[in-house]
């Protein structure tokens, strides 16, 4: 680990004064910066520890009925927050879903929408790789590539984002707070992360010294409220990334499909909203040929990037299976690992 100055700022502006000095990053957990750091990937010569920030750990409820959740708010007290899980039950599922509970109690709301991919060969400073230093290449395009991208990926980079938690935030239409140079401003979580292209080492639309502050979800958000689920697959029961995963909310009026919102995670290098697919289902009465052509139209554009033509077949069957039990109703509680082979659902399903 290189050295760096560790600075820990009393207030708000107070980082965003040493945030904006080159070499500056925000430290909150540290569950991956401090990974990253260990191995030689980061090399910040300034951490600024926000973790003891004030006013950025509460959970505020909004007079029109949405929700402001504060940057360092644990992932389990908002999982565990029993208000939160009742209007935003896909979200909580989510953040269940992720990591371990000790990297829960720990992780923050902030640090999971800036995590980095866990693409292998970004994680190993001796691999080329154009995300962590452009223009080397890419050695993941002839390497172990079988859980990477499938949908939004270039030439220059396959990576997918590794977050559960953000795939029911993009569905459900979150925006995120944030204070720079610029001022305050609004990012829809949609439009934080961005897709490869030439410039895989630009992640985020953020700017330099940018400092997520909060993440609000509007109150139509709590609509599907009834029809909500996210499931997750993944190569162990626990503490394991995606391999794709499925966030499906459904607001149903007299039999009818009103509102419709679908992400996919696991599947690219931000979490993917399938607009096309949540079109063609609002208006129709559901049936097992309609939740399997909106699966068939939210994959339409994917593409293996390297031997993961699975994941296609896979990230299908999971929206399918998603929409199916988003459709039977949330659960009164949810499972203690979803989609896994403890929980109360069968297998079947995800059959289309
Ligand atoms: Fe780096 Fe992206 Fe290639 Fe992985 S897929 S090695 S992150 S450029």
């Amino acid at each position: 680990m290189n050295r760096f100055d560790y600075v820990r700022p009393a207030t708000v502006a107070e980082a965003l004064a040493s945030g904006a000095l080159p070499g500056s990053a925000y430290l909150a957990a540290g569950t991956n910066l401090v990974d990253l750091m260990k191995v030689g990937v980061a090399r910040p010569e300034r951490v600024i520890d926000i973790s003891r920030l004030p006013g950025l750990d509460r959970i505020e409820w909004l007079p029109d009925g949405g929700v402001r959740i504060g940057a360092l708010v644990r992932n389990a007290d908002l999982a565990y927050d029993a208000r939160f899980a009742r209007a935003f039950p896909a979200v909580a599922e989510a953040l269940l879903s992720g990591a371990s509970a000790q990297l829960r109690n720990a992780a923050t709301v902030g640090g999971n929408l800036m995590q980095r991919t866990r693409c292998a060969y970004f994680g190993d400073p001796a691999a080329a790789c154009n995300r962590r230093a452009p223009g080397t290449g890419c050695d993941a395009r002839a390497g172990d590539n079988r859980l990477h991208a499938v949908l939004g990926w270039s030439e220059a980079c396959i990576a997918t984002h590794p977050s559960d938690f953000c795939v029911p935030l993009v569905a459900l239409d979150a925006v995120v707070e944030v204070e720079g140079a610029r001022g305050a401003r609004e990012i829809p979580l949609d439009l934080l992360h961005a897709l490869p292209g030439t410039t895989p080492e630009r992640e985020t639309v953020l700017e330099p010294g940018d400092l997520i502050v909060a993440l609000r979800l509007p109150a139509e958000a709590a609509a599907f409220r009834h029809h909500a689920r996210y499931l997750k697959l993944r190569e162990r029961t626990s503490y394991a990334f995606a391999v794709v995963s499925a966030a499906a909310a459904l607001d149903i009026e007299d039999g009818t499909i009103a509102g419709a919102r679908i992400a996919l995670g696991g599947v690219a290098a931000k979490p993917w909203r399938a607009r096309d697919a949540e079109a063609l289902l609002i208006g129709e009465r559901p049936t097992a040929e309609l939740l399997a052509r909106a699966a068939d139209r939210a994959l339409a554009e994917a593409r293996p990037s390297g031997d993961n033509a699975f994941k296609i077949v896979l990230a299908r069957r999971i929206v399918v299976r998603a929409l199916t039990l988003a459709l039977e109703g949330t659960p009164e509680t949810m499972p203690a690992l979803p989609a896994s082979a403890f929980s109360a659902t069968t297998g079947a399903r995800h059959v289309a």
